[in-house]
């Protein structure tokens, strides 16, 4: 019997595209995506590629014309719709916040209190705003909604912002946080068992991109009397693995650090006395 293909439906051209398919090819999927094109077939994994607007990704996976997307948790509160988060991808990364000019003397949330606000995510701002017993006129535009106070269109805005540094160039100053976004993979509610299966080979895959992304593999020599304090600093994934070196009275060991201690954990290494600590990217992890 012929396997089922997952339909996959991923952002055609904007932010999250290149990550996007980045991924797929890190899983090992092989696909060719001619330009322009709206579909695409891959040859070594059943899964059939979908290149669309990000907006309706949600739409879409909701009412099951595509199995699986990937789509920012910014789309997702805004439309609402109903679908399942199943990993969140650790990519497209951006939040979304209000943003008044320089020269507003901001001091609190209460400040927006009928406030012209202009934004493109209308149904999170307004949830925002209840939540802190604000009443402000919220004004929906579909995109450059930084320039809206600049031309008198608006007093402040909501908008997406990684760096700052559009709003800065725009004159605006980012305030309050409102929501923290990245890309994730979502799936409709109820897939059938053969595209379960399938979904859950490519969540194995994925996680083994994501783990290899998170993690070193540190190698390093140490005096042996120096061992034990070097092994409490080094987690590993069970233990590190510690083998003597040719040179009596010296190991070599090896382990596997997360990313976000990195930097603690080699100064503390060397301060231990290991030397000639070598640290590598790590392809794949399977946990
Ligand atoms: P489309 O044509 O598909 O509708 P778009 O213009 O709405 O594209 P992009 O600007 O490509 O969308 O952004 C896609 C997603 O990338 C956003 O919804 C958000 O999740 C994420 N993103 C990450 N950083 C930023 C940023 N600085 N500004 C905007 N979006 C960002
Ligand atoms: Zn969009």
């Amino acid at each position: 019997m012929k396997t089922e293909k997952l339909k996959i439906a991923l952002q055609k051209s904007g932010r999250l595209s290149e990550d996007s398919m980045n991924l797929l090819k890190k899983c090992g999927i092989r696909f060719t995506n001619g330009l322009g094109k709206l579909r695409a077939e891959t040859e070594n994994f059943p899964l059939e590629i979908y290149f669309l607007r990000d907006d309706d990704i949600p739409e879409y996976v909701a009412d099951g014309v595509a199995d699986i997307g990937i789509v920012g948790e910014n789309v997702l509160a805004e439309t609402e719709k109903s679908v399942e988060i199943i990993e969140k991808l650790n990519f497209g990364k951006c939040r979304l916040s209000l943003a008044v000019p320089k020269n507003f003397d901001y001091r609190s949330v209460k400040d927006f209190e009928g406030k012209r606000i202009a934004t493109s995510y209308p149904n999170i701002l307004r949830r925002f705003f209840a939540a802190n017993n604000v009443n402000a006129e919220i004004h929906t535009i579909s995109g450059s909604v930084e320039i809206a106070p600049s031309i008198g269109l608006a007093d402040a805005v909501c908008d997406l912002v990684s760096s700052g540094s559009t709003l800065f160039t725009n004159g605006l100053r980012e305030v309050e946080t409102v929501l923290n976004s990245e890309a994730v993979l979502v799936s409709h509610t109820a897939l059938n068992a053969d595209l379960q299966a399938v979904l859950d080979k490519f969540l194995f895959r994925i996680k083994a991109v994501k783990a290899a992304e998170q993690n070193k593999y540190i190698l390093l020599n140490a005096p042996n009397e120096k061992l034990e304090q070097i092994i409490e600093i080094l987690p590993g994934i069970k233990s590190p693995t510690v083998m003597p070196l040719a040179e009596t009275g010296w190991s070599s060991v090896h382990s596997v650090i997360n990313e976000n201690d990195f930097w603690e954990i080699v100064e503390a290494l060397k301060n231990t006395g290991a030397e000639g600590i070598l640290v590598l990217s790590i392809d794949r992890m399977i946990q």
